[in-house]
């Protein structure tokens, strides 16, 4: 049986650049990159070549730019950081939404029990929060608003100049989580009034378990951990030399195919949503059509389980996603379909397609072919759709 792989909001598969580049770093630079022999500095003009790829690619300044391992630390660096300079003000209030990645709410959640006060601004019914919302949630004590640039379930794209030209305007420090949005859609900091980013290479081909925190200059940062002087006395241990350099040739092969890509995943992405939602009733668009992210593509369908949905159509070869992965495995319903309103038995049979580069033409073809007849499966063995579908006749 073939794969038919459509999961990767969750993960990309790498791209050969990134393998190439790792696989060269591996064999060849395995110096420690702080060693002061040739070898040693061999890997840390590997680092610096990747620091300068990946800030030019986001429009910073290569010393803006942090290695970690992955979205999730650059998250808590982001927060941790942005509380502790609040803290010192006596600043001790923060700004979010109630749809953000877990690594973003949970680290926010520990910080209300250490005395920080925090807004969760609610979503619209189609997943966007707007600029006057965070202007009219900016208090004295505001010391950050952290905010996503793309959800990672339903795809919205939020409006992330006209927010950090808000915070700007008031002095406080923005933050966003871009790890969707890095490599998929065109990004630039300064023009953007971004103070903070974070990002992960295994979103865009790159490596997994690695990724960059970009700080605007002049922002005071400390270390989440202790140790040796890398990354600037900041971020201490011995650099992932070839990780960083994967996650810099995937970045730059992105950065350089944006445009191309973005034009025809976001066909392929069209193509299914108009296709499914003409030939399944009671289907959902979970949220809205545009500004949203090329890859995504997030139904909910009336009368059944995303979980038996998502086995039945790995039966058929078809690796999506209920929500996000870092959910799955609860059964909970996903926080981000709540935010939007949408009642629990809705929430419930969610599916999330999530589209990349690589997918073809003929694969999501075959999606619009057998999506429909898992639905159909699913709803004749459904007591809730056999309910739905009596109330209707009635
Ligand atoms: C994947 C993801 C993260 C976590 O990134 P890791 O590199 O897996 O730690 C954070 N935020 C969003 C929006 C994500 O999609």
């Amino acid at each position: 049986m073939k794969t038919v792989y459509v999961d990767n909001a969750a993960t990309t598969a790498m791209c050969p650049e990134a393998i190439d580049a790792m696989t060269e770093c591996m064999n060849g630079a395995y110096g420690n990159p702080s060693s002061l022999h040739h070898a040693g500095q061999e890997a840390a003009s590997i680092i610096v070549k990747a620091r300068e790829d990946i800030a030019k690619c986001l429009g910073a300044e290569p010393n803006e730019i942090y290695f970690t391992s992955g979205g999730t630390e650059a998250d808590n660096w982001a927060i941790r950081n942005s509380a502790r300079l609040g803290a010192a003000k006596n600043k001790n209030h923060i700004i979010t939404t109630a749809f953000e990645h877990h690594a973003v709410l949970h680290t926010l959640k520990k910080l209300e029990k250490e005395g920080f006060e925090v807004t969760y601004l609610d979503v619209s019914e189609d997943g966007y929060v707007t600029a006057e919302q965070v202007e009219k949630a900016i208090k004295d004590e505001t010391c950050l608003v952290t905010i996503m640039y793309a959800n990672n379930e339903i795809g919205t794209i939020q409006p992330i100049k006209e927010i950090g030209a808000v915070c700007k305007a008031k002095g406080v420090l923005f933050h966003t989580d871009a790890v969707q949005a890095v490599g998929h859609v065109a990004i630039d900091v300064k023009e953007q009034n971004i103070d903070m980013l974070s990002l992960s290479a295994h979103k865009f081909h790159g490596p997994k378990g690695t990724g960059a925190f970009y700080c605007r200059k002049g922002i005071s940062l400390v270390g989440l951990m202790q140790g040796g002087a890398q990354e600037r006395n900041r971020r201490p241990g011995t650099e992932n030399t070839p990780a960083i350099a994967g996650m810099a040739a995937a970045m730059k092969k992105a950065c350089a195919e944006i445009d191309k890509n973005a034009e025809y995943v976001s066909a392929l992405r069209d193509k299914i949503i108009d296709s499914i939602v003409e030939a399944v009733p009671r289907t959902r668009v979970n949220g809205g059509r545009s500004p949203r992210l090329p890859g995504n593509v997030s139904f909910c369908f009336e009368g059944i389980e995303g979980e038996s949905l998502l086995l039945y159509l790995d039966l058929k070869g078809i690796c999506g996603s209920s929500g996000s992965a870092c959910t799955s495995g609860s059964l909970d319903p996903s926080h981000v379909l709540l935010a939007l309103g949408l009642p629990h038995e809705i929430a419930h049979g969610s599916l999330r397609i999530s589209l990349c580069e690589y997918n073809t033409e003929e694969e999501a073809d075959y999606i619009i072919e057998e999506l429909p007849k898992v639905v159909k499966r699913l709803r004749d063995m459904s007591p809730v759709w056999e309910r739905i579908m009596k109330e209707e006749n009635e």
